[in-house]
């Protein structure tokens, strides 16, 4: 029998009463290895009301010892980065190196929480008007809720709680339902950090689950990480409600290769970004942009993405795991047939893929295609899979007008030896996190996660300093201390101020 996923409600670990339960699989075996539940209404209501009593005292908790909690977190986290790291390769299917790194990138976030006195500090002045000061606070919003998508099952979780309770919210956490033994082990050790009954509460399930947070009026804030239609909904949705909203979604990022650029470090770092993690990050490069002479290199990187091969997440010689479900596969196979009725080069075809000893995984091989067209469905849809789309153009200026021409605005990167080239495609491509000579550019938690156009709705981004202006409020205070021995009390003030 396979292992029923626990809610996690007012402190506890409790069995759902749901009759709905959703299968949780190995995607490099289809083997069922646990059961999450579709949490019913009362399980949900119960969640909030334990969120909303628990943060009248939260609240109140002195910010160091709010911070040492997250000290503690991150200790025991570290502790169990490689425990937590098999438990995710299993139910995503990713390589156990880049399962560590999906821990350690929220271990990073989580570091940063700890420094939350110093992120949680207002602003002075003093004699805004003669003997009368003004200041300001940072004050916790209440209930906090987070969606997850299935890509990243620790990091983006981190990227949530730790800073909303930091900042003395309490927060519920409605992680995938593909993946959501990783995040029940990051709560487990929660809780062990010393975590007050309360503050952290897990629900499960899906659109329902999502919907019921999205209504909910002791809900103040939502985040949420996933798709674009679902980000585009939720966003709305939650916004409607008075809530605010922060909803990260879909991608198709760039790589631009200028024909000065190191060739060989273009293509090692095309290989790892394009069909590393099976192509499924939301900052993957799926389109490698040529300008001028560099298309010389296409057939070399086509090669060398050729050889890699997806395996077992405790294969060493395996570049990348299986895709997520077979319905995942299904869908990035027909796209890559869709691209080559519409009439790009299939360089490399990843399609029927076979792993060794592994006849059910949802492998997918590493696949190029070149001679893309805007038109394309391979470019105009974001794959999420190992599918390296190539296209040319002559010159950066062409680059630049197909980029920023392109809705999603997630991650760029340019290769190049000229810092003219470079400081021009940074100042004026429209998208929020660019790369130079880094094909991946995912800022370090004391910068913000901070995707543009179609891969971002909401205001204020993910940790960094703006995550803390997203988990709290602005107090203002102006204050006037009468020196009455001294001071003349003077008439009644007529005026507005
Ligand atoms: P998804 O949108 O299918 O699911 C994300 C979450 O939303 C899950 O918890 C799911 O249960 C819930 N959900 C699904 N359908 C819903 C609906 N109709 N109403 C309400 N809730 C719903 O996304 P996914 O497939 O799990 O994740 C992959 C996507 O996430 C990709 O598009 C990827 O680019 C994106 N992503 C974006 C970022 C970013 O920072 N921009 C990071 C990681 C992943």
């Amino acid at each position: 029998m396979s292992k029923k996923v626990p809610l996690y409600i007012d402190g506890e670990f409790v069995a759902s009463k749901s009759e709905q339960w959703i299968p949780v699989t190995n995607p490099a075996t289809q083997e069922v290895i646990a059961e999450a539940p579709v949490a019913t209404q009362s399980e949900m209501e119960a969640a909030v009301e334990s969120a909303r009593e628990a943060f009248k005292t939260w609240k109140e908790v002195p910010v160091s010892e709010r911070a040492r909690v997250m000290m503690r977190y991150q200790a025991l986290l570290k502790e169990h980065q490689e425990e937590i790291a098999e438990i995710l390769a299993q139910e995503t299917g990713k390589t156990f190196e880049d399962a560590k790194g999906d821990v350690w990138r929220g271990i990073e976030v989580v570091e940063h929480a700890a420094n939350i006195p110093s992120l949680l500090m207002g602003e002075t002045v003093e004699n805004v008007a003669r003997k009368i000061d003004s200041y300001s606070y940072t004050q916790p919003l209440g209930v906090c809720a987070g969606i997850t998508p299935f890509n990243f099952p620790a990091m983006i979780p981190l990227w949530m709680f730790p800073l909303a309770i930091a900042c003395g919210n309490t927060f519920i956490l409605k992680p995938s339902e593909q993946d959501p033994l990783t995040p029940t082990r990051l709560v487990e050790l929660f809780e062990e950090a010393g975590a007050p009954k309360g503050v952290l509460q897990v629900l499960h399930g899906n659109k329902e689950q999502v919907d019921f947070l999205l209504d909910h009026p002791d809900v103040r804030a939502l985040s949420f990480v996933g798709s674009v239609p679902v980000a585009e909904y939720i966003y709305r949705r939650g916004t409607e409600n008075g809530k605010r909203v922060q909803a990260f979604a879909g991608a198709k990022n760039h790589c631009v290769i200028m024909p000065d650029a190191n060739k060989q470090q273009v293509i090692n770092n095309l290989v790892g970004s394009s069909v590393g993690a099976a192509g499924q990050r939301c900052m993957a490069i799926s389109v490698a942009v040529f300008v001028g002479a560099a298309k010389e290199w296409i057939p070399e990187v086509a090669e060398a993405i050729a050889k890699v091969r997806p395996g077992a997440w405790n294969d060493e010689n395996a570049a990348y795991g299986p895709v997520i479900s077979p319905q995942a596969k299904e869908r990035v196979e027909a796209l890559i047939t869709q691209g080559e009725k519409e009439g790009a080069t299939l360089l490399v075809d990843g399609r029927n893929c076979k792993v060794d000893g592994l006849p059910n995984g949802n492998w997918v091989g590493p696949t190029v295609f070149s001679n893309v067209t805007p038109d394309m469905e391979v470019y105009k849809t974001e794959i999420f899979g190992p599918v390296l789309c190539a296209t040319e153009v002559d010159s950066l200026e062409d680059a630049l007008e197909l980029v920023n021409n392109n809705p999603y605005g997630n991650g760029t990167s340019i290769f190049t030896a000229s810092g003219a080239a470079a400081r021009k495609y940074q100042h004026e491509v429209e998208v929020g996190q660019v790369g130079i000579n880094i094909p991946i550019p995912v800022p370090l938690p004391f910068f913000s996660f901070t995707g543009w156009k179609r891969s971002f709705f909401g205001d204020l981004h993910a940790y960094g300093k703006q995550a803390v202006r997203f988990y709290s409020e602005t107090k203002t205070v102006t204050a006037r201390w009468f020196e009455s021995d001294i001071d003349e009390v003077a008439g009644p003030n007529m005026s507005i101020n």
